[in-house]
């Protein structure tokens, strides 16, 4: 495991509602926050953007514009995009092939695992150089804590 990424206040609830509310399709969206030299992120605000694809429930493409207005607003409060999530209904909070050919190196990938009942793990990947390795998560109350600020 990387250095790990902790969600500031209620941004974890926020990311569960968002994902449970896109189920039984596929939802997505960008995290916002900061990063530290050490590669230690901690995420301020989760937001959901358009689902692209055409196979919404399997697939998700994010919307480019969206990333663009995230990261405008972002810098306005002088913070950055950080990564992006996206939820697997009634599948493990894994990677998938097609999630590992697509991302992008540094961003960290948030995987939500839903089902009918609302959301279940949430996880954090980001590519090395053999892949997707976990990167520890430090959600709920317990992420101010830990952020070390
Ligand atoms: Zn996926």
């Amino acid at each position: 495991m990387g250095a790990g990424a902790a969600f500031g206040p209620g941004t974890e609830a926020e990311l569960r509602r968002l994902a449970a509310a896109a189920y039984p399709s596929e939802g997505c969206g960008v995290l916002v926050g900061s990063a530290s030299a050490d590669g230690a992120m901690s995420v301020r605000s989760v937001s959901s953007a358009r689902n692209l694809s055409e196979r919404g429930r399997d697939r998700y493409e994010l919307d480019p514009l969206a990333i663009v207005r995230a990261e405008r607003s972002a810098r306005e409060s002088g913070l950055d995009v950080v990564g992006f999530w996206h939820s697997h209904p009634d599948h493990p909070a894994e990677p998938s092939r097609l999630d590992t050919e697509r991302a992008w190196a540094d961003y960290l990938y948030v995987i939500v695992s839903t089902t009918a009942d609302g959301t279940g793990d949430v996880r954090g990947w980001r590519l090395g150089d053999g892949g997707f390795g976990e990167i520890e998560l430090a959600l709920g109350d317990a992420a101010g804590a830990e952020a070390g600020r």
